[in-house]
């Protein structure tokens, strides 16, 4: 009887310990889960994508898109849809997703000018373009190719090449790109807001791109692996001279802050002077301009 009783009570107290154990784990696996998916997108991923989408670029985009005007404003909102000003869908078309961000203004210096997550580019905004490179298609801002070239030429005479992979990308080829992924994800079973979520997290939602202001380049190599090139290094000594920054650096505070993955290989425009200021800060473009 007694043993019986001592048996019970062992029996319970392993019991609770399996589903303490349980708990655990499943808290834990959704805290990582949830870690994991706080630097992401990585904005220049678009562009493999971009690349193997270029072919079939794409059938039904307008009309995709024109039909997540019309969900956008029959998508039943939360319940403090009523107290606030109804969404100009023009100006935020993926809304209906989370995703209202400030439109940046784009009327100031190229040291002020913000693009990212929180700040968005106008609707369709188009640089005024120049050649990175004479005689190459990549394209910059025309403020900002006369910088590049330079510091091409002078990378040059040290035996370095600083091959212009990726610069000024149309805010259209943005949506494009956005769209179709949204369009894959929901074929996959996802509604729209849950595919444009999803979508988010390996694109960069239409004008929040620095390469939409055609103010960044992506140098040499979309690769992590190109922070052990001697190009990487030549950049780090060098860039700011010309006004370039490595804009979404490695260490954690800094992937916080911009939002993004480390990216080696992004450089963005923001003059001389304020260049060299943010390398001897060692600080983001957010908290130089106090927007951290
Ligand atoms: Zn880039």
């Amino acid at each position: 009887m007694n043993k019986k009783m001592t048996a019970k009570v062992i029996r319970t107290i392993v019991v609770q310990a399996v589903l303490i154990i349980i708990t655990i784990t499943v808290v834990g696996g959704a805290v990582i889960t949830h870690q994991k998916y706080k630097n992401t997108p990585d904005p220049d991923s678009t562009t493999s994508s971009q690349d193997s989408q270029s072919s079939s670029e794409v059938t039904d985009t307008q009309s995709t898109s024109s039909s997540s005007m019309s969900q956008q404003s029959s998508e039943p909102d939360d319940t403090t849809s009523s107290t606030q000003p109804p969404v100009d869908s023009d100006k935020y078309p993926y809304a209906y997703a989370g995703f209202m961000p400030e439109i940046t203004d784009v009327n100031v210096d190229l040291s002020k000018f913000i693009v990212n997550g929180k700040y968005s580019l106008p609707k369709n905004y188009k640089p005024t373009l120049a050649e990175a490179v004479k005689g190459t298609d990549v394209m910059l801002d025309y403020r900002v190719a006369p910088y590049y070239q330079a510091m091409y030429d002078a990378a040059k005479a040290d035996g370095i090449t600083l091959t212009p992979v990726s610069g000024y990308r149309s805010y259209e080829r943005q949506t494009n790109n956005f769209e179709n992924r949204i369009a894959q994800n929901m074929k996959a079973g996802l509604d729209r807001k849950e595919a444009t979520i999803k979508a988010a997290t390996v694109i960069m939602v239409p004008g929040s791109s620095e390469h939409n202001a055609g103010l960044a380049m992506d140098i040499c190599s979309l690769s992590e692996s190109f922070e052990n090139s001697k190009e990487f290094e030549w950049l780090s000594k060098n860039a700011a001279n010309y006004g370039f920054i490595l804009r979404y650096p490695k260490d954690a505070k800094s992937r916080e802050i911009t939002g993004v993955v480390y990216e080696p290989w992004h450089y963005r425009f923001v003059g001389i002077d304020t260049a060299k200021d943010i390398k001897a800060k060692g600080v983001t473009l957010e908290e130089y301009l106090g927007l951290a």
